[in-house]
């Protein structure tokens, strides 16, 4: 690699903002470019000024990894403070626990079962009848039975995806979604916290290197990255194409924010199982930050629909559709020299922050190795097919 090279980095969240640091550090020039006029991409946070109150404005984050490295990395940016993703639901005028555990069979079905007779009782509820599930809705129904089935997985789906659970493939339920004990926290993972200040603050110590510059309210377009020894894309795959192979589907958020004096629900997540209710969740932001105290509160009540041109793209559908118009951007991306699309909208996947972070790390040493062994760098880190 030439000292000083110049790399440009399409997009300012975590994608962009870790491979620009690990670059930097190597030696490069970096520029980075974002259409918003923030840093953070979808991770981003700021202070409700009139509360004080932490947001996070495009959805709440909750950081949790078994990626001991990626881990250590975030920590040695932002105070990381422990914090356990627990998630309440109101079904039929109820308030149950989740993800589905002992407490929420107990309390739904109005017993007092142990684990061992729980689960007997669970494997009468379900469906044996059915041997080769195809649909979401035939999974569920063969993990669980039709009254839990019905209860906590069928309005939710239908509302997050747009769509019956009948339509909806097998693979989205891939294990037992019940546990029989009281846990309740919804990650397995051994690390779990959200930064003290918020992912902003974080992001912006990442990006805190003399050799990074960040220019806000620039949208990249293709073909303006001449005079870059390499891109890297984080923005939309189909949209640095302009399109040209349609739009590859997402579901897009309406998040209608609100303002409570006190406490409005008592818990950082609400969801809404009912069909009737047509919000899938409220989130009450002060909760993802229970060190802090304020007597505002910020919730936002959170709607899913299919997203449309000049909506933000929040989760790929991936469905078969979906798939095989992915696999007419990937071999347009193939041919494309120069770039490499990274993150969760250039590969069109549901990435988590740490994954994110993981994918980021290894694209940036991928390409430190090839440029030093002149070798080209691929449009993909993983074939995102
Ligand atoms: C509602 C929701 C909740 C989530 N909750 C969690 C959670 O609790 N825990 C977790 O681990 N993960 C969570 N995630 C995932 C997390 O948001 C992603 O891992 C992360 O945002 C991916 O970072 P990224 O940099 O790849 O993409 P982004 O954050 O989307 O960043 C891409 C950036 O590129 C910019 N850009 C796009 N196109 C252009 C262009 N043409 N020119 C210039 N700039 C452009 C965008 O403005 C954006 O800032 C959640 C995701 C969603 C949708």
């Amino acid at each position: 690699m030439k000292a000083g090279e110049r790399i440009l980095v399409v997009g300012a969240g975590l994608s962009g903002a870790v491979i620009g640091r690990e670059l930097a550090q190597a030696g490069c020039k970096v520029e980075i470019v974002d259409s918003r006029g923030h840093i953070g991409g979808n991770c981003h946070t700021e202070r409700d000024a009139a509360t004080g109150v932490m947001v996070h404005v495009y959805g709440p984050h909750v950081f949790h990894t078994d990626d001991a490295e990626v881990w250590s990395y975030v920590n040695g940016f932002g105070t990381f403070l422990p914090y356990r993703n627990r998630v309440k639901t109101t079904v039929g005028g109820q308030v149950y626990s989740l993800p589905v555990n002992l407490h929420t069979i107990n309390q739904f079905f109005g017993r007092s079962l142990r684990p061992d007779e729980a689960r007997a009782f669970i494997e009468e509820q379900a469906d044996r009848t059915i041997s080769d599930p195809r649909t979401f809705e035939e999974q569920a129904l063969r993990f669980v039975g039709r009254a839990l089935y019905e209860a906590f997985f069928k309005g939710y789906t239908q509302k997050q995806w747009g769509c019956s659970p009948t339509e909806l493939p097998a693979s989205i339920l891939k294990r037992l979604p019940v546990r029989f004990n009281y846990d309740d926290n919804y990650f397995f993972h051994a690390y779990q916290g959200i930064p003290k200040d918020g992912y902003s603050a974080m992001v912006a110590r990442i990006l805190d290197h003399p050799d990074i510059t960040v220019t806000l309210g620039t949208d990249f377009r293709r073909g303006q990255g001449t005079g870059f020894a390499h891109i890297f894309h984080s923005g939309p795959l189909d949209g640095y194409f302009d399109y040209a192979r349609g739009r590859l589907g997402y579901r897009t958020l309406d998040f209608e924010r609100f303002t409570h004096d006190g406490d409005y629900q008592g818990c950082a997540v609400m969801n809404y199982g009912d069909l009737a209710v047509p919000h899938t969740r409220i989130t009450e932001h002060k909760h993802f930050a229970p060190w802090e105290e304020h007597a505002g509160s910020v919730c936002y009540r959170e709607f899913s629909r299919a997203c449309e041109p000049g909506d933000i793209p929040y989760y790929p559908i991936r469905l078969v559709e979906e798939k095989a118009q992915l696999a007419e951007y990937v071999a347009l991306a193939q041919m494309e020299r120069g770039v490499t699309f990274v993150g969760r909208l250039g590969t069109y996947r549901y990435l988590d922050m740490d994954v994110t972070i993981r994918e980021a790390l290894d694209t940036a040493r991928l390409f430190l190795d090839r440029r030093a062994a002149e070798a080209a760098m691929p449009s993909f880190l993983k074939p995102p097919l």
